[in-house]
């Protein structure tokens, strides 16, 4: 199969019988050389810097129901919050002084941030940090809504769509939600010309590698600028309870498959990674990311951003463990980046 992996480097793509038995059989030898593959990649074109993104978690209201989702509606036992505008401000500029020049909005669906209120907190940031990208990951809205927080000043967007497939989109969320909505959202926000992200979890309940396959095949022709892999970890008071977390291993194949596809595209090793293993962050660098998205939310209300069990969100996981992050990377060749990151198409063979 290391042919295969070859053939994914040059042209980009699969078969997807070849990626069905990638993605079943590949071994701890394989992966090792999918990942270094991946790893090189990455290097030639962003060599050895990770972006930073500032994440502020705005509110953990959410009027969506999501199975796996710990901040879901459904849920009694978690303490609702939402940030004022000038605690948010407030997290931008402790972040702008600690480096950062990508602030991260994301919460739930939250029906008390209304668009009026959204487009005045974005237009705020955007008046008082020009030189930063401002990304929302706040759901699915409507297009005009998208266009108007594009024209106050956004620049990228953060929505996974989650699973392509519609019957395990159903497997995953109530009956009033639908995995084309989802999709049609994501096509409105390149259209309006938002740098935008989608992706996966790895593992959730019922996904299949039929499934993957047509995520990776899906993602394949959206071409988004920003792709976010991380694994299913389940969380205490949903229904998935009880549903075993998808795997380091099966993460880090997929960010690397995603890289060889997608040598331009930003990927984060994510926050579930380092939740799921000490060493998360690293193997996800090691197998092509390229963005780490440290916590900037007030320290008293981050656990109660609590998507999964054990969520992190101290230590290299915080804004206040930049040191420990650069010296985290530095073990492992890399260091931080303090520039914006914008997404850069890379045209250069290799
Ligand atoms: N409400 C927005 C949305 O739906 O895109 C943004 C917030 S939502 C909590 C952000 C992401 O968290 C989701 O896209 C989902 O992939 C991830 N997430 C939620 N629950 C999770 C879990 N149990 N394990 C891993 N990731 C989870």
């Amino acid at each position: 199969m290391k042919q295969w992996i070859d053939r994914l480097r040059w042209e980009r793509t699969l078969r997807p019988e070849e990626f069905r038995q990638l993605l079943t059989e590949c071994d701890a030898e394989l992966l090792r050389y999918i990942n270094k593959q991946a790893q090189e990649v990455s290097l030639l074109h962003f060599g050895n810097k990770i972006y930073i993104r500032g994440l502020i978690e705005i509110s953990n209201c959410c009027r969506n129901n999501c199975y796996y989702c710990g901040i879901r509606k459904g849920n009694p036992n978690i303490e609702r919050y939402r940030l004022t505008q000038e605690s948010i401000l407030d997290c931008c500029k402790q972040g702008y002084e600690s480096g950062f020049r990508t602030f991260v909005l994301q919460g739930g669906e939250d029906p008390v941030l209304t668009d009026d209120k959204i487009e005045r907190i974005v237009t705020n940031i955007r008046q008082e940090y020009p030189d930063c990208a401002i990304t929302l990951s706040l759901g699915e809205k409507s297009r005009n809504t998208y266009e108007r927080f594009f024209k106050a000043g956004a620049n990228r967007y953060l929505l996974r769509h989650e699973t392509y497939n519609e019957a395990h989109y159903q497997q995953l969320h109530p009956a009033e939600m639908s995995g084309k909505r989802r999709l049609q959202c994501l096509q409105d926000l390149k259209d309006i010309g938002y740098q935008t992200g989608t992706g996966i979890m790895v593992g959730s309940p019922g996904q299949t590698v039929e499934d993957i396959i047509e995520d990776i095949l899906f993602i394949e022709r959206l071409r988004p600028e920003m792709i976010g892999i991380g694994p299913f970890l389940p969380h205490h008071d949903t229904p998935f309870a009880q549903c075993p977390s998808g795997t380091v291993a099966q993460t880090v194949l997929l960010l690397s498959i995603f890289r060889l596809m997608h040598p331009s595209a930003l990927i984060p090793a994510t926050t579930a990674l380092a939740t799921l293993a000490s060493d998360g962050r690293e193997r996800g660098i090691l197998a092509g990311a390229n963005v780490v998205m440290p916590n900037l939310s007030p320290r008293e209300e981050r656990k109660k951003y609590e998507l999964y069990n054990d969520k992190a969100s101290l230590g290299a996981e915080s804004a206040e463990g930049l040191i420990a992050l650069q010296k985290q990377l530095n073990a492992i060749g890399y260091e931080i980046s303090t520039e914006r990151g914008d997404f850069i198409q890379y045209t250069t063979d290799y």
